[in-house]
């Protein structure tokens, strides 16, 4: 069965933030169960505007990083600054918009793209 364009890209939020999660350690159960919400808020939010499909995958990111604030803390930490510097969190930029990015604002630069934190080497 084809999955309908909002069906997909909820589809790609999901696995990209997962993706994420995962390579940071924290995919525990508790924790995938904040990505099912994130996922099943965002739904309803894009029925209600589908034109805003291709920005599903870093309001997702957003959503759960917000969850895990509270529940958690910090994530993800920024892998790209030195161990001397105090842990701090990426940023999503653009917070509404396609092609989503993990952003450090101390070091002001681009650290990946959404899903692909795995790939970035840790100092
Ligand atoms: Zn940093």
């Amino acid at each position: 069965m084809e999955l309908n364009p909002l069906e997909q890209a909820l589809h790609t939020a999901r696995a990209l933030v997962m993706a994420d999660l995962a390579a940071g350690g924290v995919a525990e159960a508790d924790i995938v169960s904040l990505v099912e919400d994130a996922v099943t808020h965002r739904r309803w939010w894009v029925e209600q505007w589908p034109e805003g499909a291709e920005f599903i995958a870093g309001l997702v990111a957003q959503d759960v990083q917000d969850a895990l604030l509270e529940r958690y803390g910090r994530w993800p930490l920024c892998p790209a600054c030195s161990a001397a510097e105090e842990p701090h969190a990426l940023d999503v930029e653009p917070e509404l918009g396609p092609d989503p990015h993990w952003v450090c604002t101390k070091a002001a630069v681009a650290v990946a793209p959404v899903g692909a934190l795995g790939e970035v080497p840790r100092r």
